[in-house]
């Protein structure tokens, strides 16, 4: 095979074309590197809050890559990511891994970057006793979950785990069965598939660590091109575990006019007198048939039903994107709508969808979201669909809108 001769941000790598390299996912790579500079800068692994800034983290952070390929991502953490003390770039394939020893002493990273070939799991799972890293990369091809259990006991305490899943058919709803035996959830086919695909991704995770005594903090969560990739710090807690069904739910979706409502696994209970909290389970029956239009529902999850990000850490990565970044531009748009969307409205619609149902013409976006603003509810748009909206109005609400419009 031919020689690939590739130059991404401050790395010049070569692969000999067998070798994984995908160009698209340079929005990936560069992403991650804002957020593992800034993550870096202001670790603090003993602090159980999702994200507190402020903290210089003087040792350097060790970053384990599981699934390196060429080693460019690798390569581009140790030159691009301040705060950095060790990388082990891993690779079950021997060609991958002559390409990433080569890479690390073209590019003089020798003293940051050590290749490895072995399988991601037995690698983690030998690790996770005496030697955690601060944070682990997955970028599997397609599904991530076989290398979930062995990762979310290789982090360390409050470390950060970032995860990419390409297998978009399976967690967007084209096959509810094979997205069950992989991720332990029901895909859906609707309108806000992306955000479902988060939302089954980040359940999947939150289960793996719950069985160790662990949970997720998600820091950052994005759909992009065909692919999505979430960003997390992992604690342990098997107290806080117990609140893992209150940020679980089943997702209702009309058959009919394609409506949705979420409906939680786990409900807060306070008890009036000792004013503790307690975790139990929802009594109220759920209705088998639409209010609006009379068709029964599709019943799929569970899913996150917890923030999908944490305004405090992207307020910080905002500020942070360096401007030589190629995708600078690109990180920069899809942070800033993040950053706008409403965080407690899970799931969207889009407008022909809405417009569709009632047979009706498309509004603009401008008049659909002041009409849902003037009747006192926020209204958002989302990153995962120019033409959506999320909002925290019922949906009778948004009907009525359509109609008068
Ligand atoms: N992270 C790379 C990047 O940003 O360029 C791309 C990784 S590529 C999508 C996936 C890689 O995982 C392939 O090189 C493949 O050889 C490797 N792989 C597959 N199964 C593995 C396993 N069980 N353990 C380690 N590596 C594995």
């Amino acid at each position: 095979p031919e020689t690939q001769e590739i130059t991404e941000g401050l790395a010049k790598i070569k692969t000999l074309g067998s070798v994984f390299y995908n160009p698209v996912q340079e929005f990936n790579r560069d992403l991650s590197i804002v957020v593992l500079n800034t993550f870096a800068k202001d670790y603090k692994g003993d602090s159980q809050t999702v994200w507190e800034a402020g903290h210089k983290y003087d040792d350097g952070i060790s970053i384990l890559e599981a699934l390196s390929a060429t080693g460019l991502r690798s390569i581009r953490y140790a030159k691009e990511v301040k705060g950095v003390k060790e990388i082990i770039a891993n690779d079950i394939s021997i060609k991958a891994v002559e390409d990433i020893e080569r890479n690390i002493c073209d590019n003089g990273v020798e003293d940051l970057v050590v290749a490895s070939h072995d399988d991601a799991t037995m690698l983690m799972y030998k690790n996770r006793k005496e030697r955690r890293f601060d944070a682990i990369d997955l970028d599997p091809y397609g599904c991530p979950s076989i290398f979930l259990d062995s990762a979310v006991q290789t982090i360390k305490e409050g470390g950060l785990l970032l995860v990419t899943a390409t297998d978009m058919a399976v967690l967007a709803g084209n096959s509810p069965e094979t997205c069950y035996s992989k991720y332990g959830a029901i895909s859906l086919r609707m309108k806000a598939c992306h955000e479902m695909a988060l939302r089954i991704l980040l359940q999947c995770i939150e289960a793996h660590a719950n069985r160790y005594g662990r949970y997720i903090a998600p820091l950052l969560s994005l759909s992009a091109d065909f692919y999505v990739r979430v960003f997390m710090r992992v604690f342990t807690s098997p107290k806080k575990c117990k609140q893992t069904l209150s940020k679980l739910s089943m997702v209702h979706h009309c058959t009919g006019c394609g409506s949705y409502v979420l409906q939680p696994l786990g409900v807060i209970k306070t008890n009036e007198k000792t004013k503790q909290m307690k975790y139990g389970l929802p009594t109220r029956g759920f209705p088998n048939i639409c209010e609006h239009c009379d068709h029964p529902f599709h019943v799929g999850g569970p899913v996150w039903n917890a923030p999908l990000h944490s305004p405090e850490f992207l307020a910080k990565l905002l500020t942070e994107i360096p401007e030589n970044l190629a995708t600078f531009k690109r990180i920069q748009g899809v942070l800033s709508v993040i950053n706008e969307e409403l965080i407690d409205a899970p799931l969207y619609y889009t407008l022909e969808q809405l417009s569709g149902t009632l047979h009706v013409e498309t509004p603009s976006m401008g008049a659909i979201r002041s009409a849902i603003l003037n009747a006192g509810f926020q209204v958002s748009y989302t990153h995962m669909n120019k033409t959506s909206i999320k909002t925290n109005a019922p949906s009778e609400l948004l009907w009525d809108v359509m109609r008068a419009w």
